[in-house]
C-alpha cells in the first residue's frame, strides 16, 4: 500500500465493515438480504454492476457483483468469494456474539473469521480497486447457505454458467491463515428412511420391522466401507487416503414388543474422487432396490426405502498447474500447498472451469466455536494480498 496512512485507513475500515457484518444475525438458513443490501450499496456505489439469485422463497440471496476493467486485456477475472451466512451460537460466549468486541489483538464475534473477516477486507479495498486503472474485471461473490452443505452456491454457478463467466481466477477466503489450500474432499450427507408394518412382536413374520431393514442397510455400508479403502488412489494427497464413510445414527423403533414400522438412518462418505461417490451410491440403491425392497413387499406392497440428499459438497481437486495458487504464490511468497479436512465451495468453482484457490485471513481453529475470533494482524494480512492482486490487474 501506497502510504503508512492509506494503509492504517483500509485497516480500520476493514474493522469497521466487519463490524457491521457481524451485527447482521445471518446464521444459514435465514434471511441474509440485508447484510447483502449493505455490500450491494458499498459496491454500487462506486461504479459496479451487480446481479442476484435467490433459494425458492427468495429470502436468502447471493450477490455478484462487477468492477469492469478499464482497460480490458486478454488477463483472466479475478473472484474474490465468500459465504455470508454463519453457524449458530450456543451458550457460553463471553461476549455478545453479534457485536464485534476487540481486546488485544483480537476480534471476537460470530463470522469473525468464518468468513465474514475476508468479505469485509474485499468491501474496504474495493474503492482501491475502483479508482484503479483496472485491466481485468474484478467480481465480488457472497453466497449464503454455506455451512448447511453449500446450499447457495450452486444457484449462483448456475447463473455463472447463463452468462458465460466461466473462465477466471477465483479466491475463496475461509479461514486458512493465509495458506494455500488447493484441495479438500468432498462431502456427501444422506438421510435413508425405512418405512415397514407395525405389529405385535409376537408374530414377526405379519410385520415389516424397518428397524432390521435398517440394520442389513446399514451392513451393506460398512461392506461398501471396506470396497471404498481398496479404491484408494495410489497417488492420493489425503488423510486417510481413501473415501471414508461413517454411519452417523440410527433412529427407529418404540418399543420391545411393537415391530418398529418407521426407521432412518443418517449417514455420509467423503469421496477422494468423485467416481467414488457415484459407485457407492449405485451400489448401495441397487441393494435397496433389489434386494431389500421386494422383501419388504412381499409382506406389506406400502413398504418403502427412500434416501435423501441432505448435501453433497463437491470435492475440491488439485490441479498442478493452477492459475489460482501461482497467483497468490507470487503475491505473498508462499509456495506451499496444504490440503485440508473441511469442505468449501471451491469445488464448484472449479467445476465450471473457473481455477480456484482457498485462501484467507484467519484460523478454522476458531471457526464455528464459543468466542470465534480473528487476530487482526490476520485482516492486515488479507489486504495486503488484494493490494497484490491490484499491482496484477492494472497495465504498466
Ligand atoms: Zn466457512
Amino acid at each position: 500500500m501506497s502510504t503508512e496512512n492509506t494503509s492504517d485507513q483500509l485497516f480500520n475500515n476493514s474493522v469497521k465493515i466487519l463490524t457491521d457484518l457481524i451485527a447482521f444475525k445471518t446464521i444459514s438458513g435465514e434471511d441474509n438480504s440485508s447484510l447483502i443490501n449493505y455490500c450491494d450499496e458499498i459496491l454500487k456505489k462506486l461504479g459496479a454492476t451487480s446481479f442476484k439469485t435467490f433459494d425458492d422463497e427468495k429470502k436468502r440471496v447471493n450477490l455478484f457483483a462487477t468492477l469492469k476493467a478499464k482497460n480490458p486485456s486478454e488477463k483472466k477475472p479475478i473472484i474474490l468469494s465468500g459465504h455470508t451466512d454463519v453457524v449458530p451460537v450456543s451458550k457460553g460466549w463471553n461476549t455478545d456474539p453479534f457485536v464485534a468486541t476487540i481486546k488485544d489483538d483480537k476480534l471476537f464475534g460470530r463470522g469473525a473469521c468464518d468468513m465474514k473477516g475476508f468479505i469485509a477486507c474485499t468491501l474496504a479495498f474495493a474503492p482501491i480497486y475502483s479508482k484503479a486503472n483496472l485491466d481485468r474485471d474484478i467480481h465480488f461473490s457472497y453466497t449464503f447457505d454455506e455451512e448447511t452443505a453449500c446450499i447457495g452456491a450452486p444457484i449462483l454457478i448456475e447463473e455463472l454458467k447463463k452468462r458465460g463467466v466461466k473462465d477466471g481466477i477465483c479466491i475463496i477466503g475461509e479461514p486458512t491463515n493465509m495458506k494455500i489450500i488447493d484441495a479438500h474432499k468432498g462431502c456427501y450427507e444422506y438421510t435413508t428412511y425405512f418405512e415397514g408394518l407395525a405389529g405385535h412382536s409376537s408374530a414377526p413374520h405379519k410385520g415389516v420391522s424397518a428397524v432390521e431393514y435398517a440394520s442389513r442397510y446399514v451392513n451393506k455400508l460398512i461392506e461398501l466401507r471396506e470396497k471404498l479403502k481398496e479404491r484408494s488412489p495410489k497417488d492420493s494427497i489425503f488423510d486417510p487416503p481413501h473415501s471414508t464413510l461413517s454411519i452417523g445414527g440410527i433412529f427407529g423403533g418404540i418399543a420391545h414388543n411393537v415391530i418398529a414400522d418407521k426407521c432412518h438412518v443418517n449417514w455420509e462418505t467423503r469421496p477422494v474422487v468423485k467416481e467414488d461417490g457415484v459407485f457407492l451410491n449405485s451400489e448401495l440403491d441397487k441393494y435397496a432396490n433389489e434386494v431389500l425392497l421386494p422383501d419388504m413387499k412381499k409382506v406389506f406392497p406400502n413398504s418403502s426405502i427412500t434416501k435423501k440428499i441432505i448435501g453433497e459438497v463437491t470435492g475440491f481437486d488439485r490441479d498442478k498447474k493452477s492459475n489460482a495458487c501461482e497467483l497468490v504464490s507470487n503475491l505473498t511468497g508462499d509456495n506451499t500447498r496444504e490440503v485440508v479436512s473441511f469442505g468449501t465451495e471451491a469445488g464448484l468453482f472449479q467445476e465450471i472451469g473457473i481455477s480456484t484457490v482457498v485462501c484467507g485471513p484467519g484460523s478454522i481453529e476458531q471457526a464455528h466455536k464459543i468466542d470465534e475470533f480473528i487476530v487482526l494482524d490476520e485482516l492486515k494480512k488479507c489486504l495486503r494480498l488484494l493490494d497484490g492482486i491490484k499491482g496484477q490487474s492494472i497495465s504498466n
